[in-house]
């Protein structure tokens, strides 16, 4: 009977309960005992009615204290079932909220399934996700961009892209974007591993940021834009995006609320076919290019802030990026000034792949230990991950650019070289296998 009166979560009700719980339990045996004793007398009554009522009250009073103790635990549940640091592997989130921003971008809101905390994160950084895809042979992994930021973060937000077959080719569409789109909705449950990524802006620096991008490019910076908003209002940002037209432009109207309630926040819009109902809503006709920055952009740098120093980020499409990199460069940006983020890797010309042959014709053995797999790799075959792929092999990876690290395995014996520095931490003994291609002729690897 206790146990059931613990369970009542309304303390008043509880209060009720188990005040008259322990009133009928001190007063029936007291009646009783009367009836034997046949007592008669009017102290006798009076006794018996004093008893029940400080029953009724001491039961009342233990009920609210019971139920106290049980709030408190329960409160305590929820706020630290999962502390910032217990989190390092898949946990379940589960969708909360499923905003449609543009024909091809959706949001996602992410809250954890667990009802506990989650750890706030760096603007820039991105989430891993998994996700089990009929038909596919094996759960999918990707990385998106964080794409919010609030100082105490409750949920976390993807702006994910759906990804169409390209034109012209019998090739399939994304896997992973377009299952998002149609297949996920809210009350959907999907793994992410916690936010990871080295992009990152120091909300608190006083320096000059340039925020650079196209395309769904955007989501970091939007994440960046708001974190020093909010944070730092006083640092000077300048947020450029490049979209085709109006309709192509996803998150206008929440970066120009952001920027009218921060005159820090200097906007550039630039639309390449800006439609008639775009008037007004673009600040250029034209690309993001390194011209743009050289005669508009770091001239209003100077005029604010005294001087052209900034740090760059850029977020796009490959030829976007490559084109700005070597625009800035020419510009006098040294490289440690601009920081990139690539959601995809660029394809290598043909003519880059024949050169890599005949600079190096040998042969090397790799051995894929847990499958037991040894193979002849060439310089053709591409980096490790491909040459797997190509082999039926199937490792887990998800960016290819050596960004979120899914791919690292360990390396007993040989060592790899690495198209790029990876940007992902690789442990002592692990390898990036999407972005290197074996060093020696032998290298065993436990895949
Ligand atoms: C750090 C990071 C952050 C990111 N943030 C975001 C973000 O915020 N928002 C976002 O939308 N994306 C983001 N991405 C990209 C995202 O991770 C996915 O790469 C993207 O959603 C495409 O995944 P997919 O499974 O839909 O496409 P995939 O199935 O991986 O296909 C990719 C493209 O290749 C084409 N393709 C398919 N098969 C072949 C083939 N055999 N040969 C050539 N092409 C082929 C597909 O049609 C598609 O266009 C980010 C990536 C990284 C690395």
């Amino acid at each position: 009977m206790l146990e059931d009166i613990k369970q009542i979560s309304n303390p008043f009700i509880r209060a009720i309960t188990s005040g008259l719980f322990l009133s009928t339990l001190v007063t029936i045996p007291a009646s009783a005992a009367i009836f034997l004793v046949n007592a008669k007398n009017e102290s006798t009554y009076k006794l018996i009615f004093y008893t029940s009522i400080v029953s009724a009250t001491v039961g009342a009073v233990g009920g609210l204290a019971f139920g106290k103790r049980k709030h408190e635990a329960s409160e305590a549940k929820i706020v630290s079932p999962l502390g910032d640091t217990d989190w390092k592997d898949w946990r379940k989130f589960v969708v909360d909220r499923k905003v449609k921003e543009s024909d091809s971008i959706t949001s996602f809101y992410l809250k954890p399934l667990d009802s506990g905390q989650i750890p706030n994160f760096t603007p820039g950084q991105f989430l891993t996700i998994q996700l089990d895809i009929p038909e596919q042979p094996k759960p999918v992994i990707r990385t998106y961009s964080l794409s919010d930021y609030s100082e105490l973060s409750e949920y976390y937000r993807l702006s994910i892209k759906r990804e169409p077959a390209p034109p012209e080719t019998d090739l399939p569409a994304g896997i992973a974007s377009n299952f998002m789109h149609d297949a996920i909705h809210e009350g959907s449950v999907i793994l992410a591993k916690p936010p990871a990524g080295k992009f990152v802006l120091d909300t608190l620096g006083a320096e000059p940021a340039v925020l650079i991008s196209n395309g769904v490019g955007i989501t970091p910076m939007i994440s960046m834009a708001k974190a020093v908003s909010l944070l730092n209002p006083q640092r000077h940002i300048w947020f450029l995006h490049g979209a085709r037209d109006g309709s192509f432009h996803a998150f206008r109207d929440e970066v120009n609320e952001i920027a009218a309630s921060n005159s820090n926040l200097h906007i550039v819009y630039c639309y390449s076919r800006p439609n008639l109902t775009d008037t007004g809503k673009f600040q250029h006709k034209g690309y993001v290019d390194a011209n743009l920055i050289k005669n508009i952009v770091a001239p209003e740098i100077q005029s604010f802030c005294g001087s052209k120093d900034a740090t760059y980020f850029l977020c796009g499409s490959a030829s976007f990026m490559d084109s700005l990199r070597n625009g800035l460069r020419e510009f006098g940006v040294s490289d440690d000034k601009v920081l990139f983020e690539s959601f995809a890797k660029a394809k290598p010309k043909k003519s880059e792949q024949i050169q890599d042959i005949r600079q190096d014709g040998d042969s090397r053995e790799i051995v894929f230990s847990k499958t037991g797999k040894t193979l002849n790799w060439n310089p053709s075959d591409g980096t490790i991950l491909e040459f797997a792929e190509a082999n039926e092999i199937f490792p887990d990876h998800s960016c290819r650019v050596g960004v979120c690290g899914t791919c690292a395995c360990k390396i007993s014996e040989g060592e790899v070289d690495y198209e790029e520095n990876p940007t992902a931490s690789v442990e002592q003994g692990s390898v990036l296998i999407c972005i290197s291609k074996p060093k020696n002729t032998r290298i065993v690897l436990n895949i």
